[in-house]
């Protein structure tokens, strides 16, 4: 029969902080109290999974060059994204940067300490503040992430859709409650994210093993959480050129808002036959799913390149920031020429 009783927040706080005390995971940024540090984590971990992030090294790379926000606020652009190149929605590192300037020219170095203070920095919504707050202050800050909107949702068995106004009222309100019960928010947050991580799972939820099991209502976990919006993958294909020449390989800076700054082969224009395929990738991006193509050009390039291209010497594709799929096209494309770069 369906448990017709509220969830108790305190109950359920102290459940989760119980059970994290034993079987909470110990990253990076769960050792230190570093705002910054942990803006990092979090900004990286927006999009992009812990594994990707941790074993390939992102942060620990990351830490080591831009260990503050002295250090960042002065970096070159063009390395920023190379440190972060493979982590995709460059956006992120942009707005690491514009918010460490911010905090060296405006509050002198001294990263706020307050929601307030935090929210106000560039690119950092209501559930990052809260994470920064909580993680490094261990202030009673709430958060609602997509781990967490389906935890909340299936406890308060609430089919209301998580992206609407009042599903994401509602869930602010919960999570509000639940961090504001809790002996520690620090440990309380954690737990509820690696609760949504690893047992309250999309497809799977392990409702034998979960501490909060005596607490939820739902008896159709995977019914929930509820969207209004399906998201809708696209096919696209995307017809690119590689040449190489006495002076390196010809490329184009991108220009568009999301990968400003960024380098690619240059786009293959409009032809009735197309010429040879040199190499074939798929990627997906966004809502998008698409299929590279990398052609041989379409026509030789004298040493004046075509407008908005430029000849890149072989010494220095290494450090131009440049999206992870055609790092790699170009990698393969290169080996197959007998030239070889990291990927
Ligand atoms: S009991 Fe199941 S559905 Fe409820 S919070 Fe735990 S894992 Fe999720």
């Amino acid at each position: 029969m369906k448990n017709v009783l509220e969830p108790n927040p305190a109950k359920i706080a102290h459940a989760l902080e119980a059970w994290f005390a034993v079987s909470g995971r110990d990253y990076p940024w769960r050792q230190t109290t570093d705002p910054y540090a942990i803006l990092v984590s979090e900004m990286m971990l927006q999009q992009t999974q812990i594994s990707t992030v941790l074993d390939r090294g992102y942060y620990a790379r990351w830490m080591e060059r831009f260990p503050n926000t002295a250090t960042l606020a002065v970096a070159d652009e063009a390395e920023v994204l190379r440190v972060w190149e493979g982590l995709g929605y460059y956006r992120r590192a942009r707005f690491l940067q514009q918010m460490a300037q911010r905090v060296e020219s405006e509050h002198g170095g001294v990263f706020p300490a307050t929601l307030e203070g935090v929210r106000a920095l560039p690119g950092v919504g209501d559930y990052t503040a809260g994470a920064v707050c909580s993680f490094a202050h261990d202030a009673a800050a709430p958060i609602v992430d997509g781990n967490v909107a389906r935890v909340l949702s299936r406890v308060w068995d609430d089919a209301t859709p998580v992206d609407s106004r009042e599903g994401m009222a509602r869930l602010w309100k919960r999570s509000r409650a639940l961090v504001e019960a809790a002996k520690s928010p620090r440990v309380f947050n954690s737990a509820l994210m690696e609760l949504g991580q690893t047992i309250c799972r999309v497809s799977a939820p392990n409702c034998g093993s979960c501490p909060v099991q005596p607490h939820c209502l739902t008896r159709d976990p995977t019914s929930l959480p509820v969207k209004s919006k399906q998201t809708v993958i696209t096919a696209v294909t995307e017809r690119v050129y590689f040449q190489i020449g006495v002076e390196g390989v010809l490329l184009q800076q991108e220009s568009g808002k999301r990968r400003t700054g960024l380098w690619k082969l240059p786009e293959l224009p409009a032809l009735p036959k197309p010429p040879a395929v040199l190499h074939r990738s798929k990627y997906t991006i966004t809502r998008y799913k698409v299929d590279l193509w990398v052609h041989a050009p379409p026509e030789k390039a004298g040493a004046a390149p075509p407008e908005g291209l430029q000849w890149i010497p072989l010494a220095k594709l290494e450090a131009l920031p440049m999206p992870s799929p055609y790092r790699k096209a170009l990698n393969a494309v290169l080996a197959q020429q007998d030239f070889q770069l990291k990927a």
